[in-house]
C-alpha cells in the first residue's frame, strides 16, 4: 500500500489542454491594470469603456472603439477610406521597407491610415470625427494623415459642421520625412480656414499625444479637452532633462498639469466625454447657425464660463 502512494507522483493523469497551467488563463481574458495592478475581467473593463473600475486608469481606446464610444448609434459615416499612404521616399530602415510595414499594419489592424475621419452625430447633434488610431505605426502623421484631416476640415467649413479631433500620436511619421512634417503647416492652415467659417473645432487629447501632433492642429482648437492622467507633450520628458540638464516638476506633461498651467481647458473622464461634448455642441450651435463670416477664433461668453467652471472643478 505504502509502494502505491510512493509511485503516485510518476503517474498523475495527464491535464487536459484547457486545465494546462500556462493556458488556464487565457491572454485576453483578463487585463492587468498598469497603475494598481488589479487584474479585470476583460469584458467587464469593455463595458466600462475601457477605464478601470478599480483606479479609474483609461486604457488606450482604438480609433473605432473611440467612434463607436461617442457617436450615437450607427451615426458614423467613413470618410476618404480609399486614400492611402505612398512611399515618396522610398523609406527603408533596419526592420524593412515602408511599404511592408504599411502592409503588415494595416492586415493587422484592419486599417488603411492612422486618421480615421467622418461625420457622426453625438446626442443628436451632427459633427465630424477625426480620430487617430495609436495602434496605426503610433498614429504617426504622414502625408495622407494630414490630407484626410484637411479634407475633413474643409467639408466642416463648407458643411458648418463642428470638428472635433482626437489625438493620441507619436507626432510626425519619419518614413516620409520632410512630407510629414509638411502636414503640420497643412493641417493648422486648414484649421485657421474653418476658425475664420466661425465653425468651431474642439480637440480631444488622450494618452500620449506627443510630437508634431501636439505641436500642431491638435493645440489650436478653439476648445482642448483631455482624458486624466494622460501624458502630452513635445519631446519626452528624458530627452527635456538630457538636454536642459534640469530635473523635471512632478507630474510633468499630464493632463492635470497642462490644466493647471493653462495648456488644455478641460479634463473630462471618459464616462463624461459624450455629454460634455453635447454641452459644448450646444453652446456653438447658434454660432454654427448663423455663419457670420467674421475672421479670428470664436469666443462665446457662455463657453468660456462653462469651460471655467470645469476647470475650477478640476
Ligand atoms: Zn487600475
Amino acid at each position: 500500500m505504502r509502494d502505491f502512494f510512493h509511485r503516485r507522483g510518476a503517474f498523475r493523469p495527464r491535464l487536459a489542454d484547457d486545465q494546462q497551467p500556462d493556458q488556464a488563463i487565457p491572454e485576453d481574458l483578463w487585463t492587468k491594470c498598469p497603475r494598481c495592478h488589479e487584474l479585470q475581467y476583460t469584458k467587464e473593463l469593455e463595458r466600462n469603456a475601457r477605464v478601470c473600475p478599480k483606479c479609474s486608469y483609461h486604457f488606450r481606446l482604438s480609433a473605432r472603439a473611440r467612434v463607436g464610444l461617442l457617436a450615437d448609434p450607427d451615426s458614423f459615416v467613413e470618410w476618404d477610406p480609399e486614400v492611402r499612404p505612398e512611399d515618396p521616399l522610398r523609406f527603408v530602415d533596419g526592420s524593412g521597407s515602408y511599404l511592408d510595414k504599411l502592409a503588415r499594419t494595416e492586415a493587422k489592424s484592419g486599417e488603411t491610415e492612422a486618421l480615421l475621419t467622418g461625420r457622426a452625430a453625438i446626442e443628436g447633434r451632427p459633427l465630424a470625427l477625426a480620430v487617430c488610431d495609436f495602434d496605426f505605426m503610433g498614429a504617426s502623421m504622414g502625408s495622407v494623415f494630414g490630407e484626410k484631416l484637411v479634407r475633413t476640415a474643409e467639408r466642416c467649413a463648407e458643411l458648418g459642421l463642428p470638428l472635433l479631433t482626437v489625438s493620441a500620436s507619436g507626432g510626425a511619421r519619419m518614413h516620409e520625412g520632410l512630407f510629414s512634417l509638411m502636414q503640420m503647416a497643412k493641417t493648422v492652415a486648414a484649421l485657421a480656414r474653418l476658425g475664420r467659417a466661425r465653425v468651431p473645432h474642439f480637440s480631444l487629447l488622450v494618452d500620449p499625444c506627443y510630437g508634431g501632433v501636439t505641436a500642431s492642429y491638435a493645440t489650436v482648437a478653439d476648445v482642448i479637452l483631455a482624458e486624466p492622467g494622460a501624458l502630452i507633450g513635445f519631446a519626452g520628458p528624458r530627452v527635456i532633462e538630457q538636454i536642459t540638464k534640469q530635473k523635471l516638476p512632478e507630474g510633468f506633461q499630464t493632463a492635470e498639469f497642462l490644466l493647471e498651467h493653462g495648456m488644455v481647458d478641460l479634463i473630462v473622464e471618459r464616462g463624461a466625454l459624450r455629454a460634455g461634448l453635447a454641452t459644448l455642441l450646444a453652446h456653438y450651435a447658434p454660432a454654427v447657425e448663423q455663419q457670420v463670416p467674421l475672421n479670428g477664433h470664436l469666443h462665446e461668453p457662455a463657453l468660456v464660463a462653462v469651460v471655467e467652471s470645469g476647470a475650477a472643478g478640476g
